[in-house]
């Protein structure tokens, strides 16, 4: 089975041939980073504009670079939710047209479904069920992943997600846009035990998670210098801060495991390629005897072969759209 898959949801334009759900044959991504980067953050306008302009020519590459043909193709996967409405109506237009041109059956993918069934591209021996921490730009979710495509959620953020409060403390540090991968990278040469930011757990919610505390005690943390007239390290803040936010995911998704009997972990979304995170997890589950999943950088942040993996293996259960398939900008995981 061959999926030609479709995301735009935020500030990537990407398509993806993948066959038979774990097979990746070509994965072309457009990021619009250099465009938005001008700006501090991603305009939508300026996203759906251009998706507009990339969509066609990245659709050709993903075809081309995979050696295949459209009529080759046996379903159209595409991300229709959760994301910013008009880049996200770019895509499942751009699907639409093509599976009624093409006649082939359209399926529409939740972005976070995606972005965990990316674990299962170069781990070919992972099967549900399992444990997955998602951390993205717009998500904290720990999920039992049960079977394909079916999950509970069972704690989430409060407040801010994981993905945003290391842009804003990155943009507070004065790191700049986009800020996950540049905290990751000075943090290394800082030291995360340097100042003591807070540790935010949920009263009687052990795996649901809150980040606009720490978000703010950094803030707070800068002002106090300032006034003082004190210099600060933006080293140790970022290591400080990365260290605060780890902790937490970790803990919370240990608890998780454990109480769940889970033998299986996974990590997903941008934050998941956190160099950090990904080591802390790692001894975590060494510690515990638990097989821990991640997938590769290219695969964590947004791109078009997780959602041919996830679009796959809907597309096995029967899961077909209509033409009436349209954009929702807010998608919860399990909807449809
Ligand atoms: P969502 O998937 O929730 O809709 P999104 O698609 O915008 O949101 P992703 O593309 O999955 O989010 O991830 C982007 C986020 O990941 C950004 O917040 C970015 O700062 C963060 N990120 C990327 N690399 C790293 C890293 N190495 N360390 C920490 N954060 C990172
Ligand atoms: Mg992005
Ligand atoms: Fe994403």
């Amino acid at each position: 089975v061959l999926i030609l898959a479709i995301e735009s949801s935020c500030d990537e334009t990407a398509a993806s041939v993948v066959k038979n759900g774990r097979e990746v044959l070509s994965n072309v991504i457009s990021s619009q980073i250099a465009l938005h980067t001008l700006y501090g953050g991603v305009v939508p306008e300026i996203a759906s504009r251009k998706h507009i302009e990339k969509i066609n020519q990245v659709i050709q590459a993903a075809l081309s670079e995979a050696n295949v043909a459209l009529g080759d193709i046996d379903a159209i996967g595409v991300t229709y939710g959760p994301g910013l409405v008009g880049a996200l109506l770019v895509g499942v237009a751009e699907a639409k047209a093509i599976a009624y041109a093409a006649k082939k059956p359209l399926v529409g993918v939740h972005h976070i479904e995606g972005h965990i069934a990316a674990n299962f591209i170069e781990h070919k021996e992972l099967e549900p069920p399992f444990l997955c921490l998602v951390v993205s730009g717009g998500h904290t979710h720990l999920v039992c992943v049960k079977d394909y495509g079916e999950f509970e959620i069972i704690g989430k953020t409060r407040d801010d997600a994981a993905g945003e409060a290391f842009d804003k403390v990155a943009r507070a540090i004065g790191l700049g846009y986009p800020g996950g991968p540049k905290i990751d990278k000075v943090s290394k040469e800082g030291n995360p035990q340097a100042i003591a930011f807070p540790r935010a757990h949920v009263e009687d919610a052990p795996y649901d998670f809150s980040f606009s505390g720490v978000k703010s005690a950094v803030l707070n943390y800068l002002n106090g210098c300032q006034m003082k007239g004190a210099t600060w390290n933006q080293a140790d803040v970022a290591a400080s801060f990365q260290k605060a936010v780890t902790d937490v995911l970790v803990e919370n998704a240990m608890h998780a495991v454990e109480e769940y009997g889970l033998k299986k972990f996974a990590i997903a979304g941008g934050v998941a390629s956190n160099s950090a995170l990904r080591s802390a997890m790692k001894q975590a589950c060494e510690e515990r005897e638990i097989d821990f999943y991640y997938p590769s950088p290219i695969f964590c942040t947004d791109n078009a072969a997780m959602i041919g993996v996830a679009a796959y293996y809907e597309y096995k259960k029967g899961t077909r759209h209509g033409w009436d398939l349209n954009a929702v900008p807010n998608l919860k995981l399990g909807e449809r």
